[in-house]
């Protein structure tokens, strides 16, 4: 069965449909969602429809849980705040409602799904193997698919052994197309970068295909123009609009 990991959607429809457009061609049967539906983009119930029509695991976010009232706002920059006091106005009561039934983690048989990371699940950011040393110690066995940092990446642990590599953390580049074949008794922790405001400079929009036994990410190229129309529409900060185009 092939799995389609998305993360950091952000309000951002033009792009979730690419994303789901090219999900479907890859043979994606089932979806998990890494959080942060909303915030940032305009377009929250637009995309939260999408996401409840999905079979599909679904976490909350750091700004999920800020639009419906439980993280607090003053950890967010002044941008990130207005966008979701923006949204916490403008979004339905169905959309509130499904918000509100969401956590920042769940589990199934196959791997841990966190939005931030195994140790703060709604917050912390793994940006390095320090970071991602202590979310290795949380996981006991196996496969952690993360998200918040907007940037895809992969880290692995693997048993120690003779090569002086074993047993110490590794970054693994996760390149387009290239699969990261999962190598038994080896821990990961796999973030599929993000659909609606990619942070790594390249402005396409990111999903990854976990088959059971690999991980590849896929960027597909969008609407941008019609995402940043909106956000200017509504009133947000500029910034929020210009980003989008840069991949930052
Ligand atoms: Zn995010």
């Amino acid at each position: 069965m092939r799995i389609a990991v998305l993360s950091d959607i952000h309000a951002n429809r033009e792009a979730l449909d690419a994303i789901l457009e090219r999900a479907t061609e890859l043979g994606a049967e089932r979806y998990w969602v890494l959080g942060d539906i909303v915030g940032y983009g305009a377009d929250p119930d637009g995309v939260v429809e999408q996401v409840r029509a999905l079979p599909a695991e679904v976490l909350a976010g750091n700004h999920d849980l800020a639009t419906v009232g439980l993280f607090d706002l003053e950890w967010f920059n002044a941008a990130a705040a207005a966008a979701v006091q923006w949204t916490q106005q403008v979004i339905s009561g169905t959309t509130l409602e499904y918000l509100e039934g969401l956590t920042p983690s769940s589990e199934n048989e196959q791997a841990l799904l966190v939005h931030g990371s195994p140790r703060d699940p709604a917050a912390e950011y793994v940006t390095d193997v320090f970071v991602a040393a202590a979310s290795f110690e949380l996981l006991a066995d196996g496969l952690c698919f993360f998200g918040h940092t907007h940037v895809p990446r992969a880290f692995a642990l693997s048993p120690a052994g003779d090569h002086p590599m074993e047993g110490r953390i590794r970054e693994i580049p996760l390149d387009a197309g290239e699969p990261l074949r999962l190598a038994g008794g080896t821990r990961y922790l796999i973030n599929p970068g993000s659909v609606g405001q990619p942070r790594d400079g390249d402005p396409r929009a990111a999903l990854a295909i976990f088959d059971g036994e690999s991980v590849t990410l896929h960027r597909v190229s969008y609407a941008v123009e019609g995402a940043q129309r909106k956000i200017r529409r509504a009133g947000l900060p500029e910034w929020l609009a210009d980003r989008l185009a840069v991949g930052r």
